[in-house]
């Protein structure tokens, strides 16, 4: 490809809504072009890097056997009825309506139309298992669009939906897909772990996340320092302490707390340490209108845990202010565990709290705190429950080393469904006996789009892009000097340009009639990996010059051996069916 020809748009400015480097790069380099919140069109450089994703995602795919189809977005409501989703999935979900005032939605995901073609397709136990995927777009209504292609609205996916006998043959295909999403996040040249995830509302599951590794990410990952466990942060078990309450010798004390309403204001006037302090949240209940959740002061509640106790309602919820007030008798600020049970508020206590002697809480009156308290002396335990976010330095869950938490970035995840859709829609098939059997089904999906702005996140430096190889637009920017005045260059540069292409590699000629500065800061911005220079003195000596992106240093290369040269740099590894 040459410049001239192609649709090469940089900027020098970052843009200024852009929060992400990911996001200012993107745009910088011209490879996207935002339409709206959390909508962009792919730009022609932007669309090449997607088409590289988009092959190694569709070879892997291939490689353990999934079958390519496509279905279509705008989906009958009567199916995310069927599956209770409609109302469930909540204020993401697009609804729209046609000329017949019939409703559809636009789909997030394809869950009910791959269940819809399951039951209709699928008669026997000889046609499983089978692993369908498509590489689509989906439309999910974000609250908070942001970070560019990395939370759009509409975004590419990979989706993979595979169908099941039984429960073996699903484990059997999800590792299959957890070894292909392995092949593939390392082929893409990312720096990328697979934690354990949790499964929500649907429980017991399987679940894997993909996260590329980056201070940008929007998750919490939590890993051991000894051992291969890793986690998200919404996931890790916080195990229980080994110790238990001691006897106190001392007596609780009521102690007036004017203004002092938060755990460190309180720790603070009373001279404890916060981890001698314990808080009190009301959320709603699913039985009861609240549900105390009792913590020590220094930990953060995990809602996601939380969400797992069949007595706390799902979302996550904070009780209504006003309410806590009428029925507590006090502000948020003076809570404590204490009375609590006798006014209908169930009382769970996370782990770490459960243990604490002498403690101090709200009193459950404005303004007043208790020092001294001690469980079951002073008040009943009530239930003990895993409630709080793990902290760096914490046992690690499987029992190996202590944990450290790192931020990553969400491209892929992988997921054992079981029986949750079949069951709703009533897909089933026909075992050796005859006998109809429920279908056991996985769902495994990856962001293209958003796999590309991680890959950023992970590799840039102060001038721009630094692709790895295989995502790369191009593999070499063949910049001529003068190649406009002199014959001699252009005549060079021409025939070098027609041998590299006719050897196989991608290349963009940068004929441009710029500045030299100009033409290599574009080059750096938009990142590609491999840089020849021809002018005039490497002629006379025979000389061409090469940098990698990502060296600092220039390497006079022997015109004569170039392509030897070239073909040892870009040998990539490729993964044969
Ligand atoms: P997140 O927690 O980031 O919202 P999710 O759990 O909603 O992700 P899935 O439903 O598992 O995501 O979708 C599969 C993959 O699609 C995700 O792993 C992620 O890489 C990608 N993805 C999800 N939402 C978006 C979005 N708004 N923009 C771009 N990619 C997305
Ligand atoms: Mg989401």
């Amino acid at each position: 490809m040459k410049t001239s020809q192609f649709f090469l748009n940089t900027l020098k400015d970052n843009p200024s809504d852009a929060d992400l480097v990911s996001q200012r790069l993107m745009v910088r380099a011209g490879l996207i072009h935002k339409l709206g919140s959390g909508l962009f069109t792919w730009m022609p450089l932007g669309f090449r890097v997607l088409q590289k994703v988009e092959a190694i995602v569709r070879e892997e795919m291939n490689r353990i056997g999934a079958l390519q189809i496509v279905m279509p977005n705008v989906q009958p409501a009567e199916l995310w009825q069927e599956t209770g989703r409609w109302n469930d999935y909540g204020t993401e979900l697009l609804k729209i309506v046609d000329r017949h005032e019939r409703a559809y939605v636009f789909a997030p995901t394809h869950e009910e139309v791959i269940t819809h073609i399951a039951r209709g397709e699928l008669r026997s136990y000889k046609q499983l298992p089978v692993c369908f995927y498509q590489i689509h777009t989906k439309f999910r209504d974000e609250i908070r669009p942001r970070f560019g292609v990395m939370r759009a609205r509409e975004f590419l996916m990979k989706d993979a939906y595979s169908f099941h006998l039984d429960n073996a043959s699903l484990a059997e295909t999800y590792q299959k897909m957890y070894d292909a999403y392995t092949r593939i996040f390392t082929r893409l040249g990312l720096d990328f772990r697979a934690v354990e995830a949790d499964t929500g509302s649907i429980g017991g599951a399987v679940s894997h996340e993909f996260q590329v590794i980056a201070d940008a990410g929007e998750d919490a990952l939590v890993f051991s320092d000894s051992s291969n466990y890793g986690a998200n942060l919404e996931k890790a078990e916080a195990l229980a302490p080994k110790n238990s309450p001691s006897v106190s010798q001392k007596t609780k004390e009521l102690i007036h707390t004017p203004g002092k309403r938060t755990i460190k204001a309180v720790c603070e006037f009373l001279k404890l340490p916060e981890t001698q302090s314990i808080k009190v949240l009301l959320v709603k209940g699913t039985e009861n209108d609240m549900v105390a959740l009792v913590l020590r002061g220094d930990h953060e509640v995990n809602p996601i845990k939380a969400e797992h106790h069949p007595l706390i309602a799902v979302p996550f919820t904070f009780a209504d202010e006003k309410l806590v007030e009428s029925k507590v008798g006090c502000a948020v600020g003076y809570l404590g565990p204490i009375g609590l049970t006798e006014k209908n508020i169930p009382v769970i206590v996370d782990r770490d709290a459960a243990v604490l002697t002498d403690f101090c809480c709200g009193a459950n009156q404005v303004e007043y705190h208790l020092v001294n308290v001690n469980w079951q002396r002073d008040c009943p335990l009530g239930e003990v429950f895993d409630l709080r976010n793990v902290v760096t330095g914490d046992l690690s869950p499987d029992g190996n080393g202590t944990l450290v938490i790192k931020r990553g970035i969400e491209v892929g995840h992988i997921f054992q469904l079981g029986n949750k859709y079949s069951t709703s829609m009533n897909a089933t098939v026909v075992d050796e006996k005859g006998q109809p059997v429920m279908m056991q089904m996985g769902c495994y999906g990856i962001g293209v789009s958003r796999t590309i702005a991680a890959a950023i996140e992970q590799h840039h430096d102060e001038h721009g892009i630094v692709w790895p190889t295989a995502m790369a637009p191009f593999q070499i920017a063949l910049v001529p000097m003068n190649y406009h005045k002199s014959q001699r260059v252009r005549e060079a540069t021409d025939t070098l340009y027609r041998e590299l292409q006719e050897a196989g590699f991608e290349v963009l000629l940068d004929d441009r009639n710029e500045r030299a500065g100009v033409l290599f800061a574009d080059m750096d911005l938009i990142g590609i990996p491999h840089r020849l220079v021809l002018g005039e003195r490497g002629l006379d000596n025979g000389l061409i010059e090469y940098k990698a992106r990502v060296a600092k240093e220039v390497q006079e290369v022997k015109l004569t051996d170039l392509m030897s040269f070239l073909d040892t740099i870009l040998r990539v590894k490729h993964y044969i069916e």
